[in-house]
């Protein structure tokens, strides 16, 4: 999500009008398009979020293309209100989504940007040679670049290891070398998706148009509006 974000907004900066200096940049993407578009469960898009994708013109998108949540309800398993957290008030509500909803707005400006992602292109080897840096990938190719802006997740190579690499980088390497890996913890989560003409007449009106969390004893239950734009792997 951040590596096609931030591309667009290197796109915006370079059509600036102070812009001095002209640049290109290239996003390369482990998956192969065919599994990447079906990566990913369901997304609660913040009013933060979606205040930075209207910066880049996509606020209509979003709204389009997603499930307004208007408040957040939490309750007990039994049905008692915990809580109510209203989404009015900071700018914008908060949208549901798939992940996948938000990765095709992202990529889908991109292409209308006249910028690729490159696909299959899975980072094992970073390293700085002369003033670039050199990028080796999974399938014995390479790339090189006056910079190198690592937002490949929280699991992975670069981020880890490097925010920005670079000899001309005023951020350097190495920031977090020792920051702590993630590690399992014993929660899992599974997700699925209900089409609006299949819910029940008896859904309780409460639940609609929100975001709801239901709080039991060994498990948690949410139910969220979504996209219109649900894809099964086939
Ligand atoms: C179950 C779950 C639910 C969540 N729900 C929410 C939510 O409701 N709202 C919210 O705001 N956030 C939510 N998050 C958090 C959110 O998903 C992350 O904060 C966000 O995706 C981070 O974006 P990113 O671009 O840094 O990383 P990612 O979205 O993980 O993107 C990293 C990309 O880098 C690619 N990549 C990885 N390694 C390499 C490599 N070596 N070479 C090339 N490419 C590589 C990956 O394939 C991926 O496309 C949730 C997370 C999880 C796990």
């Amino acid at each position: 999500m951040a590596g096609n974000a931030l591309a667009l907004f290197l796109h915006k900066a370079l059509s600036h009008p102070l812009s001095t200096r002209a640049f290109t940049c290239s996003i390369y993407e482990a998956y192969p398009r065919s599994e990447k578009v079906y990566l990913g469960g369901g997304l609660g898009l913040a009013s933060n979020g979606v205040a930075v994708l209207a910066s880049l013109g996509l606020d209509d998108q979003i709204k389009k293309r997603t499930g307004v949540a208007k408040f957040s309800n939490f309750f007990t398993e039994g049905g008692q209100q915990l809580g109510r957290w209203s989404h009015e008030g900071f700018g914008e509500y908060m949208y549901g989504t798939m992940r996948s909803t938000l990765y095709d707005i992202l990529s889908e400006e991109l292409e209308r940007n006249g910028m690729k992602i490159e696909y299959k292109k899975r980072v094992v080897k970073v390293e700085e040679k002369n003033d670039m840096v050199n990028v080796e990938f999974e399938d014995g190719t390479s790339a090189q670049g006056d910079y190198l802006i690592g937002c490949d997740g929280i699991t992975t190579l670069i981020s880890r290891r490097m925010l920005i690499l670079g000899a001309r980088s005023a951020v350097r390497a190495h920031i977090f070398p020792e920051a702590p890996k993630p590690e399992f913890i014993g929660l899992n989560g599974a997700g699925g998706f209900v089409f609006e003409k299949d819910i029940p007449p008896n859904f309780p009106d409460r639940l609609k148009g929100s975001m709801n969390f239901i709080f039991g004893k060994n498990a948690f239950f949410g139910i969220a509006p979504g996209s219109d734009g649900v894809r099964t792997h086939p």
